[in-house]
Parts: structure tokens; C-alpha cells; sequence
């Protein structure tokens, strides 16, 4: 048995003993230090799920884990207990045709930790101890602190992002909606070679995380949205827009702030969202929707690593997993948090 957050209903989270299956030839024992509680747990807690997508039994949260390794399989070759890991949460089934073409992300019998999108749910991995595959482990440096390497998930989804845009080498970009993601999103076009990078929000404290992590201008678009307007003339002035916010003004205003021929790749989930599409066409834009990621979770535990790209800006607080409800009522307040984590010690 172990300890894990398990919701039952909105808000009714409770840390229960539950069940850990054996360890099986290929799979992995961690002992979890650090989990990051992600917008779509925050819908879980709040809301019970989004979109169509509701809990209907409980499940134990969350997807955005690292830890230490205690005990391997009997085929288990490239790790070893005492090793630190990264774990991917992503476990696609290698044989559907999207699997084999490459593009595992979009798999058609895929288990994600802690989604209820399939029944019975994914149950998730905030808990004490998880067993895993080998697969899914990506070993973390010893300089590397595990709370940095459970951003790789998340960076991993903005990492692919900016693969969906092409190429932003070079380019003028623009990150609307400046939460974890958003602000990721940034390190992400940076690194990859992005010219210029202007962050858009409604709120002040998102935009100065912005700053810190190497956005070089934040525009507060409630408070200024002349400064936002400049950017339409002669049709937009982007190359490249990252909608990280999935609200559907935010792509609307979008649509003007990119120049013809230009890319919007849409990361934020939304509900319906009704769009000028005359705009679309007539400035041919290119409008590409971008769902987590593949093999970019090993590129995110290696820029970690190296510190090529450094989370540690984003690290809000790390709070005791017994004290969860804490925790996601502080990860909630987009004036106090950008990235709350859980440990598990
Ligand atoms: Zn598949």
C-alpha cells in the first residue's frame, strides 16, 4: 500500500492508502519527491474535469512527476535503483496506426496518469510510491533537483509546440496567455532560436514571471491595449503566435496580430470558440493545434539538465502532499502562483 491524492468529487480531496500493483519484468519503483500540479488537475479539484471530460470515479491525480528508484524488474537494463528519474506520464500503445506513424501523441488507445478522459480513469501519480515501465523513466543528473525535473512534462508540451509552429529560428513571436505553460513556452522559442518574444496577458503577475524567464517585452492587454494594437498594422507583425491561453477572445485578437502567412498554433484547451474565418483565409493563415508531446520529454529532462533552459523561475512553492488542498487552492491564484508542486517525502 502507499499514500496518494485521490479526488473524489470537486474539492473532495482526500489522501487515501491505495493499492500498488507488483512489480512486474519491465517496470520501475520510484519513490516520488515532486509532482506539479497542472491547469487540468486545477479543473479536476474545481470543477470535476472540463469540457465534456468528468471524473465518474475516483481517481488519484496528477501527471507531472519525478523521483528516486527503488527497486527495478527482472528485465529492467537501464535502470537502477538509486537512480532519479523523470517520469513520463504518457504510455502510448506503440501499435495504432498514429503510434507507427510517428506521432504517438495522437494514439488511439493512450493512457495519460490522472485523466478521466478514458473509463475506467488513468489513475495518476501523486503519491508516495509508483510503479512505472522502464519506458517511461528518464534518468535526471545528480546536479539536476527533482523539482526541476518535474517540469519536464510540461516543457515537453511546449517543446512540441514550438515544432508544430516549424520553425520559430529567427522569427517574431508572440505567447498569449502567460500561466506555466505559457511561460514555458517562452523558454521553449527562446531556445530555439526565436527573434523576438512578446508576452500577452491580462494579469501583472504572469507577465513578470514572463520577464524572468526571457520574454523581451509583457504587455498587459486589459491595461494596455494600444500597446497591443500597434502590432496589427499592415496586417500583424508576427510570424508566429503560441495561444497558450485557450480562451477564445484571446484567439480572436490573435488572428489580427499575426501578418499573412503567418502561424497560430493553438495550445490552450478551450470550449467552442467562434472564429472570423474570413480572416483566416484571406491573410492565409496557418492555424495548427498542438496536444502533448512525444519524444520532446527527453529533449525537456536534457535542457533541464543542462540547464539550457532553467525552470527555476517558475518554482512558486513545494508544499507537503497531506496538505493538498493548500496546494491547489494557492496553484489556483494567478496573482501568487505560477508553478505550486507537491512533495511526497
Ligand atoms: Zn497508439
Amino acid at each position: 500500500m502507499t499514500k496518494a491524492c485521490v479526488l473524489h468529487a470537486p474539492t473532495d480531496l482526500r489522501i487515501e492508502d491505495v493499492e500498488l500493483p507488483p512489480l512486474g519484468p519491465t517496470a520501475v519503483a520510484i519513490r516520488i519527491a515532486a509532482g506539479g500540479i497542472c491547469g487540468s488537475d486545477l479543473h479536476y479539484y474545481q470543477h470535476g474535469g472540463f469540457g465534456t471530460v468528468r471524473i465518474r470515479q475516483p481517481m488519484i491525480l496528477g501527471h507531472e512527476v519525478a523521483g528516486l528508484v527503488t527497486a527495478v524488474g527482472t528485465d529492467v537494463t537501464r535502470i537502477s535503483p538509486g537512480d532519479r528519474v523523470a517520469v513520463n506520464p504518457n504510455q502510448p500503445c506503440g501499435k495504432c496506426r498514429y503510434c507507427l506513424a510517428g506521432r504517438a501523441n495522437l494514439c488511439l488507445d493512450v493512457q495519460f496518469y490522472g485523466s478521466a478522459m478514458r473509463f475506467p480513469h488513468v489513475q495518476g501519480a501523486f503519491r508516495q510510491e509508483l510503479i512505472a515501465d522502464e519506458v517511461q523513466c528518464f534518468l535526471v543528473p545528480p546536479g539536476t533537483d527533482l523539482t526541476e525535473a518535474a517540469f519536464a512534462e510540461p516543457l515537453g508540451v511546449t517543446l512540441h509546440a514550438v515544432t508544430r509552429a516549424t520553425s520559430v529560428a529567427g522569427r517574431r513571436v508572440a505567447v498569449v496567455g502567460c500561466g506555466p505553460i505559457g511561460a514555458l513556452a517562452i523558454t521553449a522559442a527562446r531556445r530555439f532560436g526565436a527573434r523576438e518574444i512578446v508576452a500577452v496577458d491580462v494579469a501583472t503577475a504572469p507577465l513578470r514571471a514572463a520577464l524572468a524567464v526571457g520574454a523581451d517585452r509583457a504587455i498587459n492587454s486589459a491595461e494596455s491595449p494600444d500597446d497591443i494594437a500597434a502590432y496589427q498594422a499592415d496586417k500583424g507583425y508576427f510570424d508566429v503566435l503560441l495561444e497558450c491561453s485557450g480562451n477564445d477572445r484571446a484567439l480572436r485578437s490573435g488572428l489580427d496580430l499575426v501578418h499573412p502567412g503567418g502561424t497560430i498554433v493553438q495550445l490552450g484547451l478551450g470550449g467552442d470558440i467562434t472564429l472570423p474565418m474570413n480572416s483566416v483565409v484571406t491573410k492565409e493563415l496557418e492555424l495548427r493545434g498542438s496536444f502533448r508531446f512525444h519524444e520532446e520529454f527527453g529533449w525537456a529532462v536534457d535542457f533541464i539538465a543542462r540547464r539550457q533552459i532553467d525552470v527555476r523561475p517558475l518554482l512558486t512553492e513545494v508544499i507537503p502532499f497531506t496538505d493538498a488542498d493548500r496546494a491547489f487552492t494557492l496553484a489556483a491564484d494567478r496573482s501568487r502562483a505560477m508553478k505550486v508542486q507537491l512533495s511526497f517525502a
